[in-house]
């Protein structure tokens, strides 16, 4: 099924999202867009080229309560915290990072051990993901091209939309999807015309040119085992980390998680919150030992976590070549070059 409707009039079709569940979407802010639940359906603007931090936190927020309790009373009267889920809405997520939902599934549903927070809301909520504009040349920092991901790929989306001058075309891609598209009394019936411009911008997107060295999944799983011994080659790559973590957190398969308990006046909060291996302390043991002290060995790690043991272990590289992290570094540091350069070592 096939829909369209202009892009003049998008807020119609948010507020009538609106009416079924949360819509979450990129809203402008002061430093860049970010994906947030609109409260206005005007807030929705088609007008950014990716947001600054991944869509991961609507299925995995940056801090979430899991239980509350007082200090010195019996356990068995802390309170879990409702989960207190409802329809969502994705809305305008870039094809990278769609295929980055895939990654994250292994890890929070995947492989025996069910994380219930992300696997209900997963379930809960309906992806609208949308092409890049080809018309557009990508951001330096991107390579998702590289990785086999195309610039307008549907697969993974509910509903895949593509930008068609004025008219913003919606394509339903699951059933899911398709109840949702036939219930959206807003969006009018595309045209054959639309349909094949629909299928050649897909097919345009695979030709969509990020950066131009291919990666392979086990050749470099294995060029990085070789270097993981080459402490030059990695001081080198590291040389100007600041290990603020910045690159960690915008990551959309990044899913690394500390627990910790807050108390205050006798009123505990049992919280995860993100966490980043690029933190000096991610690794500090009760001991006082520490087996991560060197900046290049926290770098080592989260690069060849990506690139090497996530791929010997469940088979795809954990990156999607979102340009995110090259984006956040203050000091430039640009993942990408350190696998290039891994190729040519
Ligand atoms: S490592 Fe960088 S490019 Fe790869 S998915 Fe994470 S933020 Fe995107
Ligand atoms: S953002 Fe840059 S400086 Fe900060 S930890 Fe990541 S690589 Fe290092």
């Amino acid at each position: 099924m096939l829909k369209k409707t202009s892009i003049s009039e998008i807020s119609d079709l948010a507020a009538q999202l609106m009416g079924k569940g949360a819509l979450i979407a990129p809203v402008r802010e002061e430093a860049g867009f970010n994906f947030r639940e609109i409260s206005d359906a005007k807030q929705v603007d088609l007008n950014f080229y990716n947001t600054i931090i991944s869509p991961k936190s609507a299925f995995f927020p940056q801090t979430e309560d899991f239980v509350r309790y007082q200090t010195g009373k019996d356990i068995l009267e802390a309170t879990p915290v409702e989960l207190n889920i409802k329809p969502a809405f994705l809305f305008g997520v870039r094809p990278c990072d769609v295929k980055s939902f895939e990654i994250m599934d292994i890890h929070f549903t995947g492989t025996g051990a069910v994380d219930p927070y992300w696997q209900k809301r997963r379930e809960a909520a309906a992806i609208f993901g949308y092409a890049f504009d080809l018309n557009t040349p990508a951001d330096g920092a991107d390579f998702y091209s590289t990785l086999g991901i195309g610039a307008a790929d549907p697969e993974g989306s509910d509903v895949f939309m593509i930008k068609k001058g004025d008219d913003l075309l919606l394509k339903a891609i699951t059933p899911k999807g398709e109840k949702l598209l036939a219930e959206m009394s807003v969006l009018s019936d595309a045209t054959p015309d639309d349909l094949n411009y629909f299928d050649d911008t897909v097919a345009a997107g695979r030709a969509f040119k990020t950066r131009f060295t291919c990666v392979e999944a086990k050749p470099i799983a294995k060029k990085f085992e070789d270097l993981f011994g080459n402490t030059e080659f990695w001081e080198k790559v590291s040389n100007a980390c600041l290990s603020c973590g910045a690159c960690t957190f915008v990551c959309p398969t990044c899913y690394c998680f500390d627990i910790c308990d807050e108390t205050l006046f006798g009123k505990g909060t049992r919280r995860r919150v993100w966490d980043a291996c690029m933190f000096t302390d991610f690794t500090l043991e009760a001991s006082g030992h520490n087996p991560r002290t060197k900046v290049y060995q926290r770098l080592r790690q989260k690069v060849c976590h990506k690139y090497s043991y996530h791929i010997r272990k469940y088979g795809p590289i954990s990156c999607v070549g979102c340009g995110r992290c090259t984006r956040a570094c203050p000091v430039n540091i640009d993942i990408f070059s350190i696998v290039d350069e891994a190729m040519k070592a």
